[in-house]
């Protein structure tokens, strides 16, 4: 029995990596009637029948997976921002980060079209790559004209399973370029899909790119808080998860609780104020959030 990684899904053939080469395979007729359906992203073990063909035996138990797109054990999201057109969104980011840090993805943090950042906004860009660096994050400033932290992101990417993500226009499709030149993905698509027409939603394909394997569609394209509960939202923030062992009641929400570790940092300039906003904003949005039964 060999084992691969399931790299591309199409009707009812599963395309399996396994040591530098790729087998067609069927899945298990057990797996129909089990109602499991092999991801892409999937660890499995396959019996080769041929040179470029087998089955699909056994499926390895999944780290995570998303729904759209539909990808198994994602270690890595590559969040793709812009530091300017569109503007940078700490509000948006904030987000992401919670998204990924509940799926147990490893955030990595890419400022793009730093080419773009004038001595006006220079600054401000800068003090927010510091805040997040602080936080603990890895935050790379990349360029695809200068080719600037192109290399850097490369090195990310080697042994992982990364999705790109970010909003439309900050140049996911361009860095994919700029990492493999001979994808040639069309940039300034305005479907939301890497270089592909809008109709094919539910076609992903991990493609070779600095010796790991990345997604050529956008992960998290829903955003909605849906699957987080009130309770686990302050542990999505390093900064306030570090802190809430000194705020005197347990389980503080940081909200308006007496002897809170967490908003004492806010006030002394320790946790930026626009981190603790947009905590409180997601607080709120949860908190709005209609019951379901
Ligand atoms: P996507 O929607 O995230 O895939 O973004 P695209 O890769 O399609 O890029 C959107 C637009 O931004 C295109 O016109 C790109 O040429 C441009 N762009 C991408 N990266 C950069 C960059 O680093 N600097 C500048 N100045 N423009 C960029
Ligand atoms: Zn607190």
């Amino acid at each position: 029995m060999a084992e691969g990684k399931i790299i591309k899904a199409l009707s009812g053939f599963y395309y399996v990596l396994s040591e530098g080469k790729v087998f067609q395979c069927r899945g298990r007729g057990v797996f129909r009637k089990q109602k499991i359906t092999p991801l892409v992203g999937d660890h499995v073990e396959f019996q080769a029948t041929s040179e470029t063909e087998g089955y699909i035996m056994d499926i390895r138990e999944r780290k995570n997976w998303l729904v759209r797109p539909p990808i198994a054990n994602v270690e890595q999201a590559i969040l793709v921002f812009s530091a300017v057109e569109p503007d940078f969104s700490t509000r948006l980011l904030d987000r992401f980060l919670v998204l990924v840090e509940s799926k147990h993805i490893r955030p990595i943090i890419v400022v793009n079209k730093m080419d773009l950042v004038d001595d006006q906004t220079k600054p401000t860009m800068e003090q927010y790559i510091r805040d997040y660096r602080q936080i603990g994050y890895d935050v790379i400033e990349t360029s695809t004209i200068t080719k600037l932290g192109v290399e850097q992101l490369l090195s990310y990417l080697e042994g992982h399973i990364s999705v790109f993500a970010g909003q439309s226009g900050v140049g996911k499709s361009s860095l994919l370029n700029a990492l493999r030149p001979d994808l040639q993905l069309k940039t300034n698509d305005i479907s939301t899909h890497l270089g592909r027409g809008k109709h094919t939603t539910r076609h992903v394909e991990l493609l070779e790119i600095g010796g790991g394997l990345v997604a050529d569609t956008p992960g998290f394209s829903a955003l909605e808080l849906d699957d987080i509960e009130l309770e686990e939202l302050p542990l999505y923030f390093p900064e306030l998860r570090e802190r809430s062992e000194e705020c005197k009641f347990r389980g503080c929400l940081h909200i308006a609780e007496p002897k809170c570790a967490v908003r004492e940092a806010v006030e002394s300039g320790k946790i930026p104020s626009y981190r603790y906003e947009n905590y409180i904003s997601f607080v709120e949005e949860i908190k709005e959030r209609k019951p379901r039964y």
